[in-house]
């Protein structure tokens, strides 16, 4: 599995002058080369590398390999946007904005990233500590012993891994090598004392089956100050305001990733030292689920929560750990002592009461004893992968899934409506996510098995099982 390992590296001016130079050239390099391609409708590498691999060199002063790298990247940015194209992500065909992006060549800013290979640059890490230096080619000349920074885990990647190719970015004035490493997969542990179940939230970012609760108010206070400075910012419409505020939302991004790493290894390490697997919802359409009032919801990002579940599955991964995820259906209505379902058992955002059992307890912890369970049956579902046609046959025994999705009343949960409401785009952010962590089940042969609602929902036609 492949892993980047970001570094930063620590020029003097001149050689920073050096680096930016570099990046210049191949950016021009790379948006003449697309103006070519784009011209006589050539896209694919080897074509546009024998027809332009000598005139880019010699045009822009590139070396061999850079040059090469250089009519890699721009055939890749097609072969993306080709994807995108295909994919609708630009509209339909013949619509305006579609028209418009097919229309023009593709442009790399001055200071896009330019992926580094071996033979223009080679790493020397220290043996210990988180140093080391690299020897990089510019276009004025090979730059060595150039310095570099990272993290202690990032380093120790590096040093003991095989690193493929690098990308050298610039950005708010740092200069930093994105490093990327081939690290061998563990064997997956089967979860012999079942499963630590996560429940996500935004009071709560995570609350464990175990009850241990990481807050989120660091977090939230951190956003309201920033979205209050942004907002003094934007009424400004200046052009340093914009820089600013760009700087400002990198730098909270940061803030979140940080937390987000924190949060799911101590999550990880808690499964992995008790021999349990890990339990999350199903990360789509988190964001609907989550019901917020109005202040609340700039502090929810999407991307912060498909985050959170894509660290979680890679930490897991690495650490042999199983993830499986659960349909969050009524977890946090349901009591997880006798299994009574009210939406009234949830007496506020932090209380829990069954109204059968008297059972009280944290409403996110009750919830994430609810995850916790149907991580073991999903893990047994997964475990049986002949269930998973018989399953399979009695969804198509009454209709396509998507149909009978939209026959579920939409207001059949409380959080039916929301659920409608969320945006497509939205929706495909968190697709990412869950699909890697269905493939990374699957990829293991222990068959791959989607099961959307494993209990019968009330709204779900009686006879659907029977016909088939
Ligand atoms: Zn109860």
């Amino acid at each position: 599995m492949k892993r980047t390992a970001p570094v930063r590296l620590l020029p003097t001016p001149e050689q920073a002058v050096a680096l930016r130079s570099t990046l210049h050239a191949c950016n021009v390099a790379g948006s003449w080369l697309s103006r070519q391609m784009h011209a006589n409708h050539v896209f694919g590498k080897h074509e546009a590398q024998k027809r332009w691999y000598s005139e880019i060199k010699a045009r822009f002063g590139l070396s061999a390999q850079p040059a090469i790298r250089v009519i890699g990247k721009t055939a890749d940015a097609y072969a993306t946007l080709r994807a995108n194209l295909r994919a609708g992500n630009y509209g339909p065909p013949g619509s305006e904005r579609r028209r418009a992006v097919e229309a023009a060549p593709i442009v790399f800013r001055a200071e896009a990233a330019q992926p580094f290979d071996a033979r223009c640059l080679s790493w020397q890490l220290d043996e210990r500590g988180r140093g080391g230096t690299v020897s990089i080619w510019t276009t004025t000349g090979r730059l060595k012993g150039l310095p570099l920074v990272g993290g202690d885990a990032q380093v120790a990647l590096l040093r003991t891994r095989p690193i493929g190719e690098s990308d050298l970015v610039h950005r708010d004035g740092v200069w930093l090598l994105h490093a990327v490493v081939d690290i061998a997969e563990m064997p997956l542990r089967e979860p012999v004392n079942g499963f630590l179940g996560v429940d996500l939230g935004i009071v709560n970012v995570a609350t464990t089956s175990d009850g241990d609760r990481m807050s989120g108010s660091r977090l939230n206070r951190y956003r309201k100050r920033q979205l209050q400075q942004r907002k003094r910012l934007q009424a400004k419409k200046t052009s340093s305001a914009r820089r600013l505020l760009k700087k400002r939302r990198r730098k909270e991004a940061r803030f979140a990733t940080d937390v987000n790493h924190q949060v799911s290894k101590n999550i990880v390490a808690e499964a992995e030292r008790t021999g349990r697997g890990i339990a999350v919802e199903e990360l789509t359409g988190i964001r609907a689920r989550v019901r917020l009032r109005k202040p609340q919801r700039a502090t929810l990002h999407s991307w912060a929560f498909a985050q959170l579940g894509q660290f979680l599955s890679y930490k897991a991964q690495r650490a042999g750990v199983v993830v499986v995820q659960v349909d969050p259906a009524y977890t946090s209505q349901t009591c997880h002592v006798c299994g009574h379902v009210d939406k009234r058992n949830r007496r506020s955002q932090a209380v829990f009461h069954c109204g059968r059992c008297d059972f009280v307890g944290h409403a996110d912890h009750n919830a994430a004893l609810n995850i916790a369970t149907r991580g073991v049956q999903r893990w047994g579902e997964v475990k049986r992968p002949h269930a998973a046609p018989i399953l399979a046959a009695s969804q198509d025994g009454s209709s396509k899934p998507t149909n009978r999705r939209q026959r579920r009343p939409a207001n059949s949960s409380p959080q039916g409506r929301a659920h409608d409401a969320v945006s497509k785009s939205r929706a495909a952010a968190w697709a990412g996510c869950s699909t890697a962590a269905s493939l990374f089940i699957s990829e293991r042969g222990v068959g791959e098995v989607k099961i959307r609602r494993p209990t019968a929902s009330p709204a779900q036609p009686a006879s659907s099982a029977a016909r088939a």
